[in-house]
């Protein structure tokens, strides 16, 4: 059994919109992230690790080295905060951010590769799967306040180094980025999972259900008003096939927006239960999860259960599991009626 290395540091904070804007993704989230697992962390076992700075090479992996190019000296020139487009912002602190982010996929992968890697989960921001190759995944009107995609760089260095690897993407949002960079630069030791509310409800408006990236992904949505039992199926579903993929390591992005009222985004009634299942289907292989969006109740009641789920404990939020409607159970079957293996 290897170690697991949790990726905490206030340099995640530096990364800071503009004045008055109200932005939801916000340094305030990794407050409430930190003290919500910090302390389950310890009681488990986990290594606190604060990263150092890298180069942002690293996501050469995912991205068109044009791209990074481009935003890093934009980044140096950054003197205040300010929106790049109607979403997301940069500030003088997101390059010490980025960095950070960049140090901890390293430093969590290197661990994967020596086989000394049970679970890492890095805790930073900007979040990253809404970026693309190039800026916005798949035609995006936006990069829906991502900048680089840490998740989908880590899987696509780790394939070409030979490991099998599965992307998981439970964030409630369509990992459009991942999805892109998955079909641009996929491989066959390379497959996506993700799990997002109906498209046609919130952002990116992609990630219709069934195969996409050429055979390489598989888009899951739920409906709004789905309640654990929905969800919970999809997971044993998620569950089936990642075992049968049998990946020498999983890489999450790992949101937590799908927990009931984390915003006004959220139109599931998702509990900790999701999240600590899901947290323990992951544990049964080395994993590298990355910390995406999920804004209040997520990051307090979701993150926890889903850590204690990766280190094999019990849900410690311990939530009553919610119920969906019969209609809302037939919405679902029909929305994912071309993957019928998962309803
Ligand atoms: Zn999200």
């Amino acid at each position: 059994m290897g170690g697991r290395y949790l990726y905490l540091s206030p340099i995640f904070k530096m990364h800071v919109p503009p004045r008055r804007s109200g932005h939801m993704e916000s340094p305030e989230r990794f407050d409430k992230l930190r003290r919500s697992l910090k302390p389950l962390a310890v009681r488990n076992g986990w290594t606190l690790i604060e990263p150092e700075a890298a180069r942002l090479k690293f996501y050469e992996a995912a991205h068109d080295p044009m791209y990074i190019a481009g935003l890093l000296s934009e980044l140096e020139a950054a003197l205040d905060s300010y929106f790049i487009d109607s979403d997301t912002y940069i500030s003088p602190g997101t390059q010490a951010a980025l960095e950070a982010l960049s140090w901890s996929a390293h430093h969590a992968l290197e661990a994967a590769e020596k086989g000394e890697l049970q679970a890492a989960f890095i805790a930073g921001r900007p979040p990253g799967h809404h970026a693309g190759v190039s800026g916005p995944g798949l035609g995006a009107p936006s990069l829906g306040a991502c900048l680089l995609n840490t998740a989908a760089s880590l899987a696509l260095k780790a394939s070409s180094r030979g490991l099998k690897v599965v992307l998981v993407d439970f964030d409630l949002n369509h990992g459009n980025g991942s999805q892109e960079i998955v079909e641009a630069f996929g491989r066959e030791n390379l497959f996506l999972i993700d799990v997002h509310q109906d498209w046609r409800t919130t952002f990116p408006w992609t990630g219709e259900p069934g195969v996409a990236a050429g055979g390489h992904a598989l888009n899951i949505v739920v409906p709004g008003n789905s309640g654990d039992d929905i969800i919970l199926s999809i997971v044993d579903g998620v569950e089936a096939l990642v075992d049968e993929l049998e990946p020498d390591l999983v890489i999450v992005s790992a949101g937590f927006d799908f927990y009931k009222g984390d915003s006004h985004l959220t139109l599931t009634r998702t509990t900790s239960r999701f999240f600590h299942r899901i947290g323990l289907l992951v544990s049964k292989y080395p994993s590298i999860s990355v910390l995406e969006t999920g804004f209040s109740a997520g990051l307090e009641r979701g993150a926890p259960a889903y850590l204690a789920g990766l280190s094999g404990s019990s849900d410690p939020i311990g939530d009553r599991e919610t119920r969906s409607s019969e209609n809302v159970w037939r919405e679902f079957e029909e929305l994912n009626k071309n993957i019928v293996e998962f309803v």
